[in-house]
This record gives C-alpha cells, structure tokens and sequence, in this order.
C-alpha cells in the first residue's frame, strides 16, 4: 500500500503512521517527497485493520500499489532516482557513462585504461576482478589483486569504480574496493546475492538476465531495495533472441518502458548488448536517444590482446569518437554526459 501524507502533515504525524503500518505487520519505507512524504507499506495486502490508517492524522490516502514490484514501481515514487557514487551520477537528466575493459588485466592496462575514458569525459571506470564465465578454462579473474588495481586505478584518477561480485560471501570483500557493484547477467535472479548487496554501502548495478523478463528483472531490484539499498541502477546488456549476427539483441524500447514503471535509472551496454565493437558507438548513440540514464562500455588499451571480451571492446582512440558522438545526442536531448 502507498501512504500518501498531506503535505501539511507534522512529522508526529508521520511517526504515528510509521507505527500503525508496523502495527499491521507490514514493513514501512518512507519516501520524502519534494512536496509530500509517502510511506511504503510492504507486506501482505490483505489482513484486516488496512482502512484504519486512512483515519490516521495527517493521512491524505492510501492506495493499493499494483505493480508486482513494490518499492521500485513510480506508483510509490514517481519522481526518477538519482543515483551518485564517487565521481558517477546517474539519472535526473545527466547521463552518467561508465568505462573500461571486461576484466582487470595488469597495473598497467588498467590504470592506462583508467587515464584514457577519463579524459574522454567517462564518469566512472569499470573492470571485472572476478569474472563468471560461460567456460571453467577462460580467465576467471584477478580476485582480490584486481580489486586492488581497481583501487590505485581510482587513486590516481579519482574515478569511481565498477566492479562485478558474483557470490554472497564476497560482498564485504567487494564493497570494501568498490563504489558500485555490478551483479552480472548469469547472477540475475541470484536471490541470496541481491540480498546480500542491499546490505552493501556500495550503490548495485543490476544487469538484466538475457533471458529474464522485465517484471523479472524488476523484481530482482525489488530484492535488494528491500534489504535496504536504496541505490540501484538497471543495466540492460541484451537478451537471447534467435538473431544469432549479434551476440545479444539490445532491445532500446527498454528504456522509455522501464522508466514509466519505475524510478530507477537505466544504463545501456552496448558491448555486451551487441558483441562486436564496430556496432558499439551507433547503439551508445541510439541508447541515449531512446532516453537511457546512462552507458557501460568496455575500452581496452589493445583489444586484440584483452583476456576477455575483446572483440566487443573499443580502443581509446574509437572511445573519444564514441564519447564525441554521444555528447551531440545529448546535446539535442537537453540533457549532460559523461564527467561532471
Ligand atoms: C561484464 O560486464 O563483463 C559481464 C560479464 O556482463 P554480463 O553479466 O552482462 O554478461
Ligand atoms: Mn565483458
């Protein structure tokens, strides 16, 4: 159920509704507003004693909050999120655009690879340290060593960092290196691990599952803001079609559809969204279009070289083109991108 406070409510007011939404053995989660405060009461709908927080004072209404995701619908909150982390801000009309290589590689390629997106305006800078993938014999990742790249890496740029867990128990350990976790595609409906991250201080970038739905994925979000972390991000990576000329199908109509149901900002992944770097640009450019709150791309100081993911990685030289195009997107769009 939604809450909706009158704006002329005390916060005594407020305190007494808090209560009575606990009272009814739901979970209250308050929302203030630029002109109102509503409170989110999550739990079963249906016990008995609902009406009685209509008769509450200071309580305008109390609706029924029909999405099947509670606390990430724009029914509860329909202003759209601003996420912040480090140097990153995502949403509220910047577009926040983060990059670098699939996996954390050597000091020097990320450091390198750190120095360059940032000079091409990138906000943040990613780099998977632990790596899930499709093979048990390809790279799994620095581990703890990328984590600690990761961190000279922001150091000496001060950019935020982006970084991939992809297991419960490494949560502590990941957010102690990071300013955003990534949960990957494969972990999407991992459901002790989107617990453990809305326990995080770290802001969550959750990737959609390639064959997840969005009420799916949503869902998912759910878990986490339900733990307690209110700072997620969306991140559409492509999802499995029978178009086999692409590695995924990135379906841009996610963006506009996903920011009428909910206030959580969206980022785009053009690499892993397409699987070939030559396609990257025009799909950054469409994503902003389409309205995106932000971009996650892989750069690499020598794709041809990189441990992971190179084919769908763009050199520095094709990044400050990327970035150039996609400035001019966002120009039209009234809208800012990249560093603040
Ligand atoms: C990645 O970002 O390198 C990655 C593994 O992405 P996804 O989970 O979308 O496949
Ligand atoms: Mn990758």
């Amino acid at each position: 159920m939604i809450v909706v406070m009158k704006h002329t409510a005390t916060k005594e007011n407020i305190d007494d509704a808090i209560a009575r939404v606990e009272s009814l053995g739901l979970k209250p989660n308050v929302i203030e507003g630029s002109e109102r405060t509503v409170i989110a009461a999550v739990g079963d709908e249906r016990i008995a004693g609902i009406e009685s927080l209509e008769s509450c004072p200071g309580v305008d209404e109390v609706m029924p909050i029909v999405a099947p995701y509670k606390l990430a619908s724009s029914e509860l909150k329909p202003e759209p999120s601003v996420i912040t982390a480090g140097s990153l801000t995502v949403g509220g009309g910047h577009v926040g655009v983060i990059a670098g290589p699939c996996s954390v590689e050597s000091e020097d390629q990320i450091v390198a690879t750190a120095f360059a997106v940032k000079k091409s305006g990138a906000s943040a800078l990613r780099g998977g340290a632990f790596k899930p993938r499709t093979s048990p014999y390809s790279f799994q990742g620095m581990k703890e060593e990328g984590l600690k790249l990761l961190a000279t890496a922001r150091d000496q740029t001060d950019l935020a960092v982006v970084t991939e867990v992809v297991s419960p128990d490494d949560v502590e350990l990941v957010s102690k290196y990071a300013d955003v976790l990534q949960i990957g595609a494969r972990n999407m409906q991992n459901y002790r691990l989107l617990e453990a991250a809305g326990k995080s201080p770290c802001a969550v970038l959750l990737k959609r599952g390639p064959s997840a739905t969005i009420d799916e994925w949503l869902l998912a979000a759910e878990y986490i803001l339900d733990a307690g972390n209110p700072n997620v991000m969306l991140c559409e990576r492509g999802i499995r079609t029978f178009e086999s000329h692409t590695r995924f199908t990135l379906p841009l109509a996610s963006a506009p559809y996903v920011q009428e149901r909910t206030h959580l900002p969206i980022v785009m992944d053009p690499s892993h969204g397409t699987g070939h770097a030559s396609l990257v640009p025009a799909m950054s450019r469409a994503s902003i279009a389409a309205g995106a709150d932000g971009l996650i791309i892989e750069v690499h100081p020598n794709p041809d070289k990189a441990l992971s993911d190179g084919y769908q990685s763009l050199n520095f030289d094709q990044f400050a083109e990327t970035m150039a195009g996609c400035q001019k997107i966002a120009a039209a769009m009234d809208r800012t991108l990249g560093a603040l």
